[in-house]
């Protein structure tokens, strides 16, 4: 017993020794490689993995964020239009051609909607995907610009039908995939989440506009953003300065918004983030003259979102904050 422990015992030493050695031999190698790694790893910064992201430039908050949700980590998106800019006024200042002509992929609304921006977006198309968002919605579901001009026909502001922005959402979705197919299940994966919390919003505006007595379901604003949103939810639209804010609006058209809101008995306006409100106050002037007194019922995000990091400052937020607003003044 005793021998065979002694033997057991110098074979443990020598076991030990030997696992020592290796030790020392793999500490060593380790920093051999450590070395070699931090070498390849100087020459592949190219590689896949940190300079990989697709850098994408957005006109709206709206697709900005979109794409943001459906791109992921894959992405590097900046919006062109912050919080209370018209994007029917906006020009492309140096910095923002800098960043259009630097972006792989671009993403407009379309429509018109960026009416100042035509001529860069012309520019730009042959040499990296220009996509606009709207390019995949059929005639039949785009609503007509009264006032449209020339090429100008159909009414811009489809993120307000939520089912028309998520037609917007597969646009991205599929640019994305295409211009970068090694991560084509994430995005797929990620536009079908994004998707999903589209169609709860739909369902969320569609219950809630119901619990407005329906006579006063009204929607008056200063520019006629809210079309799709009315005839999506079941709301009338009124907007003094017609869909596009470039056109004028003049004493006829207050006249006869303030006329509208005396025969209706109309409670509450609204007004907007990104258009001035003294349209919209001489209306609210004239109905007093007349004895019927109309409030402002609230800020609606119409052309751009709120700022960056509040809830407002998200698609899904602003649409929700503007059910909510719209509910609470004229329920
Ligand atoms: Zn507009």
């Amino acid at each position: 017993m005793k021998k065979t422990g002694r033997v057991n015992s110098a074979v443990r030493r020598w076991m030990m020794t030997v696992l020592f050695l290796t030790m020392i031999v793999g500490l060593v190698s380790a920093c051999g490689n450590e070395g070699n790694n931090g070498k390849n790893g100087d020459s592949g910064n190219g590689d896949k993995g940190d300079g990989s992201k697709l850098t994408i430039t957005a006109t709206t908050g709206m697709i900005a964020d979109t794409v943001a949700n459906i791109g992921g980590v894959h992405v590097e998106v900046e919006g062109l239009m912050g919080p209370g800019i018209d994007p029917h006024l906006y020009k492309a200042s140096q910095g923002d051609v800098k960043k259009l002509d630097e972006a792989d992929l671009i993403f407009y609304n379309g429509l018109h909607l960026e009416g100042k921006m035509g001529e860069i977006f012309e520019r730009l198309e042959g040499k990296k995907p220009v996509v606009a968002v709207a390019s995949k919605i059929q005639e039949d579901n785009l609503m007509n610009d009264p006032q449209g001009q020339g090429e100008a026909i159909h009414d811009p502001h489809i993120w307000f039908d939520v089912k028309l922005w998520m037609s917007a959402a597969e646009v991205i979705r599929d640019t994305l995939v295409e211009a970068d197919p090694d991560h084509a299940e994430d995005y797929k994966k990620q536009a079908e989440q994004y998707l999903a919390e589209m169609e709860k919003l739909d369902a969320y505006a569609k219950e809630q506009i119901a619990t407005i007595p329906e006579k006063s379901r009204v929607l008056v604003t200063a520019h006629d953003a809210f079309g799709y949103f009315g005839n999506a939810y079941g709301m009338t639209v009124r907007g003094l300065q017609g869909m596009n804010t470039m056109s004028e609006f003049g004493s006829k058209d207050v006249a006869e918004l303030r006329d509208f809101l005396v025969e209706n008995k109309i409670k509450a306006v609204f007004i907007e983030s990104s258009v001035s409100t003294d349209s919209i106050e001489s209306v609210i002037e004239g109905a007093s003259k007349l004895g019927h007194k109309v409030v402002v019922g609230g800020e609606l995000f119409s052309d751009a979102m709120g700022e960056a990091g509040t809830t407002e400052g998200t698609y899904l937020g602003m649409v929700k904050h503007n059910i909510d607003t719209i509910v609470n003044a004229l329920k």
